[in-house]
């Protein structure tokens, strides 16, 4: 009884934020799918029609609907264009929400985000072991940028994919890491005490650990005290993505009780995604009336991408021309451009680097097609979407592709070195900034 309650709840919910949709097409020039398909039911105008009497759909249709939501990147560029300021991503989450409520998730799935991801322990230990039998599946590529090719042709989700490989030690068991965690002594090397907690990131932590260190060491340059976490849990972003609210509220909670015993006055993360997560999506798909809305919406308030924290006016631009500079060119994060309307700050922080020159690409926040889990589900569309992005880095003659996601490094990294070239690097805006230390900051 209480199920369906609910159930018709987020039916009525979803049906006012449908309304607001008057079928005006605007949507349609800037959806990565509908550029590949060319195809109404695939950009949010057709989207947002299949839910028209949500309920009479889903019992009716389900499959269809589903299939139809997830042939999507959640990249936000239809919520970004839409005169009606239809809230499309919203849309998209409550729709999932509502499907896995109806029809149930699939028990990979549920087991997936219930039992791994949102038990940092379970996750953290699957992938240690991971890392250690990662050579059985991965082999080297003599590509740069590091990456990793499967061994086998049928490799089940790393089919036909390059990637870089999981980290041998993850940044939370690092001794920097372990140095910031609670309880801990905390070195204080600021002039500014203004606690930042450092929100890692799976893939991050993972995948990526020297950005984090690097982060640590930035934020500390720039007069914060950064702390961590001591168990820090998935932000939740797959879980939503997949409609399965139990999970994605088990991972928030268990963030909100880590983040209660220690004391910050922001939080940053060099994820974007993350960013859009913790502060639009936990706010936006939580129900106001629950105890922990208000918890939500404080620390929302004060989570902000390290490139907005540390890009904004203080950074000086950079003085100095240096003829032999580095061609950098930046690929814009749909979550940290479209989501969060941070454009500019990476921008100054690639060039307070005298050592680099930025080269603008075409259509530097078309999406690059990774979209998380799309990237796996949909490897295809993920990979002629991403084909748009390759063409436009090359274009610019740039060595160095920087950006502020873990995931659209993976997605690049992964594009370059399928094409085999060995000359262009993939690395974040926080690894160019920090090589301009010490910080000129006005
Ligand atoms: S732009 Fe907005 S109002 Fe127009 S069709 Fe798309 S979602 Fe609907
Ligand atoms: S979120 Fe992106 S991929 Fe999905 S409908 Fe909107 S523009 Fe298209």
């Amino acid at each position: 009884m209480k199920k369906l309650t609910e159930l018709a709840r987020l039916v009525s919910q979803l049906e006012e934020l449908t309304s607001a949709c008057k079928k005006c097409g605007a949507c349609q020039s800037v959806c990565p799918i509908f550029e590949q398909t060319g195809m109404e039911k695939d950009f949010a105008r057709g989207k947002i029609a299949v839910l028209d009497g949500v309920m009479e759909q889903v019992v009716s249709n389900s499959g269809a609907v589903l299939q139809r939501l997830d042939n999507c990147l959640l990249c936000g560029s239809c919520q970004t264009v839409c005169p009606n300021r239809v809230e499309s991503l919203r849309i998209f989450f409550s729709a999932k929400k509502i499907l896995a409520n109806y029809k149930g998730l699939s028990p990979a799935k549920k087991f997936l985000f219930r039992q791994i991801l949102a038990k940092p322990y379970v996750f953290n230990s699957v992938l240690s072991i991971g890392s250690l039998m990662q050579g059985l599946v991965l082999k080297k590529q003599g590509a740069a940028p590091g990456t990793r090719a499967p061994r086998f042709p049928a490799s089940l989700i790393l089919e036909g994919r390059h990637v870089p490989p999981l980290a041998q030690v993850p940044f939370h068991k690092q001794k920097t890491a372990e140095s910031l965690k609670i309880g801990l002594p905390v070195e204080n090397s600021s002039r500014d005490t203004k606690r930042a907690l450092f929100f890692t990131g799976c893939l991050i932590d993972k995948i990526f650990p020297d950005i984090a260190k690097t982060s640590v060491e930035v934020l500390k340059a720039r007069g914060f005290t950064p702390v961590i976490l001591e168990d820090e849990c998935c932000c939740g972003i797959p879980a939503l993505s997949s409609g399965d609210h139990e999970a994605f509220t088990q991972m928030v909670r268990h963030n909100l009780a880590q983040m209660s015993k220690l004391r910050f006055d922001i939080l940053v993360t060099a994820c974007a995604t993350c960013a859009f997560t913790i502060k639009k999506a936990w706010p936006m798909m939580w129900d106001k009336a629950d105890s922990d809305y208000e918890k939500i919406e404080a620390v929302a308030n004060k989570t902000a991408d390290i490139t907005q924290l540390l890009g904004g006016p203080l950074v000086n631009k950079k003085t100095v021309s240096n003829q032999n500079a580095v061609p950098v060119t930046y690929h814009d994060p749909c979550h940290l451009k479209k989501s969060l309307g941070v454009s500019e700050e990476p921008r100054a922080l690639i060039n307070a680097n005298p050592d680099c020159r930025l080269v603008e690409m075409a259509a530097p926040d078309a999406c690059c097609g990774m979209g998380g889990g799309f990237g796996v589900t949909h490897l295809q569309m993920s990979a002629a979407i991403g084909a748009s992005k390759l063409q436009s880095i090359l274009d610019t003659g740039s060595k160095i592709v920087a950006t502020t996601c873990p995931a659209c490094m993976i997605q690049i990294a992964g594009l370059l070195s399928k094409a085999g070239h060995k000359d262009i690097s993939v690395c974040h805006v926080i690894e160019l900034y920090a090589k301009a230390a010490p910080f000129d900051v006005v």
